[in-house]
């Protein structure tokens, strides 16, 4: 009896776990282009006249492993479910992607290998990098750009952050959203996304509360641009880096206006990280 047991139970398993996954093409797909990338790294740079006396011969140096990704860019899918998002980064015509997904019920999606480049910055800049898309791992959270993120969709991606932490050692202050990086272009995650609560675990920047009160008057001169750039913003557009900057630290207020309150999480933020 036990035999035609198993034997049911594996053919079950074999059918279920080959025909389930309607992802097979796009699997096949990655593996074809992660080979094209794999004969490239094993070029030995070739000798090349560069002006001045070309080499003899190649010679190569034994001395090196991958480049490790530096920062953890967050987003929201703004759409309508975690599946559309998946099967969107598996469309070559869609040119997105994202290193992992992670659905409103928590489950994640490892679609991309750490060491390569996804797609998910676009036009970006914080502090001096202009290529975000090159050091970074991109995040994606199921959600429409609205509404609150589920419990299990952060524990999940704490889970994941607290790893991605340890094994490339990336500072808390690498950890950024994608509207920090891109003001006026793009507002995800949503001002609902608990900043607070991912800086208390070590992932991001938070000031200290209560914030002070300032003298009126007395923060007038004080260049709020010059805080924001060197807290890493890019502030070309003085408006839209207030806006990215109060979306990230001061969610409950809409306007970009700069006020005493936003100079004075500035200047805390700015002493704290960057002195
Ligand atoms: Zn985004």
């Amino acid at each position: 009896m036990k035999y035609p047991f198993i034997l049911a139970l594996s053919l079950v398993i074999a059918v279920s776990g080959c025909s389930s996954n309607p992802y097979k093409r796009s699997n096949k797909m990655y593996k074809k282009q992660a080979k094209e990338l794999v004969r490239t790294l094993l070029e030995v740079p070739a000798v090349q006249p560069y002006g001045g006396k070309t080499a003899a011969y190649p010679v190569a140096t034994t001395n090196f492993n991958l480049r490790q990704p530096t920062s953890v860019i967050i987003h929201h899918t703004a759409m309508n479910s975690c599946e559309s998002t998946v099967r969107a980064f598996t469309r070559p015509q869609s040119k997105v992607s994202a290193h992992y997904v992670i659905c409103k019920d928590g489950t994640l999606h490892h679609m991309l290998n750490d060491y390569l480049r996804a797609w998910h910055a676009g036009v970006s800049r914080w502090g001096a990098t202009a290529d975000i898309n090159a050091g970074s791992l991109g995040i994606e959270l199921d959600n429409n750009g609205y509404e609150p993120f589920a419990e299990a969709q952060i524990n999940s991606l704490l889970a994941l952050l607290a790893r991605l932490k340890s094994t490339y050692r990336i500072p808390a202050g690498a950890f950024i959203s994608h509207a920090d990086i891109a003001p006026g272009r793009k507002v995800d995650p949503n001002a609902h996304f608990p900043w607070k609560r991912l800086a208390a675990a070590g992932y991001g920047y938070w000031y200290d509360e209560p914030v002070s009160q300032p003298q009126p008057g007395s923060l007038d001169s004080y260049n709020a641009l010059d805080g924001l750039r060197l807290i890493g913003y890019d502030t070309r557009d003085s408006a839209a880096a207030m806006s990215a900057f109060k979306l990230h630290f001061m969610p409950e207020d809409k306007s970009p206006v700069v006020d005493d309150r936003a100079k004075s999480i500035i200047i805390n933020l700015v002493n704290k990280y960057k002195q």
